[in-house]
């Protein structure tokens, strides 16, 4: 199994990354300050993605992370930061690190970041994950295509970004604000409008009966939910 260390000194937040992570497929690691997840990655050099918060009661995240690039360039950083934080402070110390988060996140947007690192770092070469199977459906993520009962499905790459979310995250209600986070960025300034004209050409797409959706169904008031 993946594994993933979460270093993060406010237990709610430690509990929800977690939770997700798990859910995702991945082995979560925890530590609560600096120190501890020094000494967690020195036991387990196979962790393959650090998230590190930066305001931490030792040390503060940036030294983590030096202190992690000192000894490997191969693993995968995500930094926890905060609103409130002056981005170019934090961008401008993030030389060691490959990517930010920023807190409030959703859990499918820091999934997407990890999933995304993993590829990135090549810690996603096996076969088994480049090939996602649920129901009458098959998605080879190497090549981007899609076969529904063995009959190739044409995607745009928005289309295809949100179906894998949905594949990645099976049963899981998503709201079209971690949709829109998870395929368009989340700076995206667009409105949520667009998540849902996607999601109502992909149904013409790939449900079997497009007034009765059954593989992304609605969830009332959030936003959808893939069932296949
Ligand atoms: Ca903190």
């Amino acid at each position: 199994m993946k594994k993933v260390l979460i270093l993060e000194d406010e237990v709610n937040i430690r509990s929800f990354v977690v939770i997700n992570l798990t859910r995702a497929g991945y082995e979560a690691i925890e530590a609560g300050t600096g120190q501890e997840a020094l000494d967690r990655l020195a036991e387990n050099p196979d962790i393959g993605v650090a998230i590190l918060d930066i305001m931490l009661p030792d040390m503060d995240g940036f030294e983590v992370c030096r202190r992690i690039r000192a000894v490997s360039k191969q693993i995968g950083i995500v930094m926890l930061t905060a609103r409130t934080q002056e981005m170019d402070k934090v961008t401008g110390l993030m030389t060691g690190a490959d990517d930010y988060v920023t807190k409030p996140f959703s859990p499918a947007e820091l999934t997407a970041r990890i999933d995304a690192l993993f590829r990135r770092i090549g810690g996603d070469s096996n076969t088994s994950s480049e090939m996602l199977i649920q129901g009458p459906f098959v998605m080879n993520t190497r090549n981007h295509t899609l076969e529904k009962n063995g009959n190739r499905i044409r995607l745009t790459q928005v289309e295809y970004a949100i179906l894998k979310l949905f594949m990645q995250n099976p049963g899981m209600a998503l709201s079209r604000e971690d949709i829109l986070s998870a395929v368009w960025g989340q700076d995206y300034e667009g409105e949520l409008k667009i998540v849902d004209v996607n999601i109502r050409r992909l149904r013409i797409k790939i449900e079997d009966d497009t007034s009765n959706p059954t593989y992304i169904t609605t969830v009332w008031g959030l936003g959808y939910k893939w069932g296949a």
